[in-house]
């Protein structure tokens, strides 16, 4: 591996994409870019990055947010748990470490929301530390260039590969950590032909001299997701709907749409809702598949006009809740579904 690591650098140095928060070693623009790239594509980030950087500038400014403004920006980018530890990590940074973002990687690894390869990244890229950055792109790199049958889900294999590149890292950790991964992004791809005959490596790559590269890393089997059945009411009055904070589990205090667990038929509905003098009209809705890492959620709706608001719900315009409300991603689709009914 280590003969890989003079033409990864070269290459990086000449190609790295221009990114917003590769500007400047600033740990706050790195640490926000690596949080929210955990669970969402470069070009979809950038934006919100950009949204986010404008609003909260810096360590002081996230520790003070206010969470609800917080999940707002967060607004699409989903796992909002990932918010609230930017939040809670900031709040330390500033009681402990006197608002100066920490140098070492144990220290780094210890603020919430921070795991070893965020760590390591921070430390790397920011303050020279010779630090890995373990990824999938990574693994990915090292099982071809070795032509190593590696099954990339088992975190030995993955502490051992760390231990190896460890090693190697050159003077300019950060730039090796950050060309690896470069180079699994754009290059030697997951899902599609890797583009050897442009990589800086296919000279030493042997996979690709024993032309196996596209068998390389093992496929496994990834394990179905359990799924979860709600159903969701939009419960409508006048030009307003009702939405409430979860109280428990996934998502717990975001806004939401009134929902339960099960699949209720229409009178089922009716019950739920109650007092039947209130109901105008029930219909059916749209139907809904929301997939978490770890789990499925399958939704239907009822859309449901009230004669009067339900007061145990906050009640608001479909400007407002757009505006000052961050729902999540599962329930976006019933949302867009009753603005273009209105509309209709
Ligand atoms: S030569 Fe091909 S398989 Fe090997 S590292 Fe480069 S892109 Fe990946």
């Amino acid at each position: 591996m280590e003969r890989i690591v003079e033409p990864l650098l070269e290459w990086y140095r000449r190609n790295k994409r221009d990114l917003p928060w590769r500007k400047d070693q600033n740990p706050y623009h790195v640490w926000i870019s690596e949080i929210m790239l955990q669970q969402t594509r470069i070009e979809a980030v950038k934006e919100y990055y950009k949204r986010f950087i404008k609003r909260i500038p810096n360590i002081r400014a996230l520790s003070q947010i206010d969470e609800d403004e917080l999940l707002k920006l967060w607004e699409g980018l989903g796992y909002y748990s990932r918010a609230r530890n930017l939040k809670k990590a900031a709040m330390t940074i500033e009681q402990e470490y006197g608002g100066i973002f920490p140098e070492e990687y144990d220290d780094i690894k210890k603020l919430s929301g921070i795991g070893e390869y965020t760590a390591g990244a921070i430390s790397s890229i920011c303050f020279d530390k010779k630090e890995v950055a373990i990824d999938g792109n990574v693994m990915r790199v090292y099982a071809r260039v070795e032509n190593e049958d590696i099954d990339v889900s088992d975190l030995k294999i993955k502490k051992k590969i760390g231990e190896k590149i460890k090693k190697i890292l050159p003077s300019k950790p950060g730039d090796f950590n950050e060309g690896i991964m470069e180079l699994g992004e754009t290059i030697c791809l997951p899902n599609a032909i890797p583009k050897c005959e442009i990589c800086p490596l296919k000279e030493l790559c042997k996979a690709h001299q024993n032309h196996c590269e596209i068998e390389l890393p093992r496929k496994v089997k990834k394990k179905e997701k359990p799924e979860e059945f709600y159903t969701v009411f939009l419960l409508l009055h006048d030009d307003e709907i009702a939405i409430h904070k979860r109280s428990t589990g996934l998502l717990k205090n975001m806004w939401e749409f009134p929902n339960l667990e099960g699949v209720l038929t229409q009178n089922e509905a009716l019950k739920w809702i109650g007092e039947d003098n209130i109901i105008s009209s029930i219909q059916e809705g749209i139907e809904n598949t929301h997939i978490f890492t770890h789990k499925k959620w399958k939704m239907k709706s009822y859309v449901v006009r009230l004669k009067k608001k339900k007061t145990e719900y906050t009640w608001v315009s479909f400007a407002e809740l757009t505006k000052d409300y961050a729902l999540p991603t599962a329930f976006m689709p019933f949302l867009k579904y009753v603005i273009r009914q209105k509309s209709e």
